[in-house]
């Protein structure tokens, strides 16, 4: 690095070597310490990037194991709930005062249905929280979580928190290794 004659902030003439301009203390572009404020600066992002990897390791993982749990139970029991609401008799009452025309199996594969939304959801949330704990494959993340938040379409909680965490992970990019990888 070649030494500047002149100070960047003030235009004051500068001496060989000089770190600091002694007119109005701006680093003077260049130098060493100037060097070392980038480096420190570069550090700083990347613990930045640590901690919100970390934030997004914490949404994906509450989110995605739950999730992945419930709806496979859900998707277990279904029959057997469905069995159990079309059992009782105030169900009953309700489909005649209604007149809806509902049979058992509609009421299961509702359950079926639902259950296996929450469980693509989980699964897609999964993958996310996986290439953000690699660091790799950015656009597999952004796209699993995407799709997460849409098959969350259910629940308006879910699809804000998912569609926030989509954002952040693109905002985290440069946290992943594979940043150079052909994007959109
Ligand atoms: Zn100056």
């Amino acid at each position: 690095m070649e030494d500047n004659k002149f100070c960047t902030g003030c235009g004051k003439p500068l001496e060989p070597g000089m770190q600091f301009c002694p007119q109005c203390g701006k680093v003077v572009s260049g130098s060493q310490t100037e060097e070392e404020m980038k480096k420190e600066a570069k550090e700083f992002g990347k613990a930045l990037l640590d901690v919100r990897r970390s934030w997004l390791l914490f949404f994906l993982g509450i989110y995605a194991i739950p999730a992945i749990i419930a709806a496979a139970i859900a998707l277990a029991d279904a029959p057997a709930a469905a069995s159990a609401i079309w059992s009782s008799t105030e169900f009953q009452d309700w489909l005649v005062s209604h007149g809806y025309h509902f049979t058992q199996m509609d009421i299961q594969n509702y359950f079926t249905t639902g259950a296996s939304l929450a469980l693509a959801s989980g699964i897609c949330a999964l993958i996310s929280f996986i290439c953000v704990y690699l660091r790799k494959y950015w656009i597999i993340a952004v796209a699993a979580c995407a799709i997460a938040s849409v098959l969350c379409f259910w629940s308006i909680f879910g699809l804000f928190i998912g569609i926030m965490v989509t954002f952040m992970i693109v905002g985290a990019k440069d946290g992943f290794v594979d940043t150079a990888a052909p994007a959109e």
